[in-house]
């Protein structure tokens, strides 16, 4: 058999794992003898075989921590929109309190009410004296007995 005299065929050459010699590698390691055995070679293949699992295993741990990762970020966002519109409402809602407390026609309008005079007509009597500008609740009576 001819030799490769070539310097190129005097570097190793490894199998997949990157640490194996090939059976065919030239190398002055394995020219003196010291080839990887049947058993070296099979102990390495199952060594390379677990090695590759284990960094597919990683690998899918990894992107499944950033999909939940990405989607906790999703969730804390849309959480924090929800929470500012609730403010906003609550805050629109307690103007409209403050407004609605703060209006003599609707203190006018519930005595009507608590009189029991129908809502129709307690409306009807508010409009009434607002025209006036009448609309001291405690003038209820007034109206009752008028
Ligand atoms: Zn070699």
């Amino acid at each position: 058999m001819a030799r490769n005299l070539s310097l190129l065929a005097h570097l190793p050459r490894f199998e997949a794992d990157g640490v194996t010699h090939r059976r065919d590698c030239e190398c002055v390691r394995c020219d003196a003898g010291y080839r990887p055995s049947e058993t070296d070679r099979t102990d390495a293949g199952r060594r390379w075989e677990q090695r590759r699992i284990r960094e597919a295993a990683a690998r899918a741990l990894a992107r499944r921590q950033e999909r939940a990762r990405v989607r906790a970020v999703a969730t804390e966002l849309a959480l924090g929109v929800e929470i500012r519109a609730a403010n906003e409402e609550v805050r629109a809602l307690r103007a409209a309190h403050a407004r609605a407390d703060g209006d003599p026609r609707l203190a006018l309008l519930q005595a009507l009410r608590r009189t029991g005079m129908p809502l129709a007509a307690a409306l009807v009597e508010v409009e009434r004296r607002s025209v006036g500008n009448v609309t001291d609740p405690a003038s209820v009576g007034a109206a009752e007995s008028g």
